[in-house]
């Protein structure tokens, strides 16, 4: 059984503001009072972390440790099968160039990567990781299979978006409107298990 949240304060373990509005919508149901991280002017650690878990359970006892409130990290990152997983958590990584990041850059590394393999199938991961002041953490993955298109195409979303096809649909990420991607990505699936296991019923 996992965990359940009663502590009514969270703080999100991530300087992304986009994020932080997310995570609060989604919360909203459940008498969460959301916090950020910069808010209270904590660090971001370094991802040294070798998964998403770790990566995720390392920015999220960082924050918890630091401010003595419950804290929920994510990482997330794409899996490209013949490429036995990359770039994963290196997602970010792929698209630095020497004037920052460029996810155009990133997705042709990915392209020339394949080289004209067959084997184009790929899946979003998202972890989840909610960690209490006394050390105890909760980890939850999400993630949506799908296959990799070339050339890239649609206006929508960010990062690996426009060469994403997720099964089931004729058309990538970056063409759906967000809320149809929403109900669907890997960030939504680990939602789904972290509210299921921690949030319904818990802090009313
Ligand atoms: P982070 O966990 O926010 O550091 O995200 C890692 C990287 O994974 C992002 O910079 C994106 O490149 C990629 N990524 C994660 N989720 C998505 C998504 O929903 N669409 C496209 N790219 C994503």
């Amino acid at each position: 059984m996992a965990r359940k949240f009663t502590d009514g304060k969270l703080v999100i373990a991530s300087h992304n503001k986009g994020k932080v509005v997310e995570i609060a919508d989604l919360l909203k149901y459940f008498g969460v009072e959301i916090v950020s991280a910069e808010s209270l002017g904590l660090p971001e650690p370094e991802e040294t972390g070798a998964t998403f878990v770790e990566n995720a359970l390392l920015k999220a006892h960082a924050a918890a440790q630091g401010c003595g409130l419950p804290s929920l990290a994510d990482d997330s990152g794409l899996a490209v099968h013949a490429l036995g997983g990359e770039p994963g958590i290196h997602s970010a990584r792929w698209a630095e160039t020497p004037t920052g990041r460029d996810f155009r850059v990133a997705m042709e590394r990915v392209e020339q990567a394949l080289g004209g393999k067959a084997d184009r199938t790929a899946h979003f991961v998202c972890v989840l990781a909610l960690a209490w002041p006394d050390g105890h953490a909760e980890t939850f993955e999400g993630r949506v299979d799908g296959t990799l298109v070339w050339p890239p195409r649609g206006e929508y979303g960010f990062g690996y978006d426009p060469i994403f096809r997720p099964d089931g649909y004729d058309i990538v990420f970056a063409e759906m409107a967000p809320g149809d991607k929403h109900a669907i990505s890997h960030r939504a699936d680990a939602f789904a298990k972290l509210v299921a296991a921690c949030f319904r019923g818990a802090a009313g």
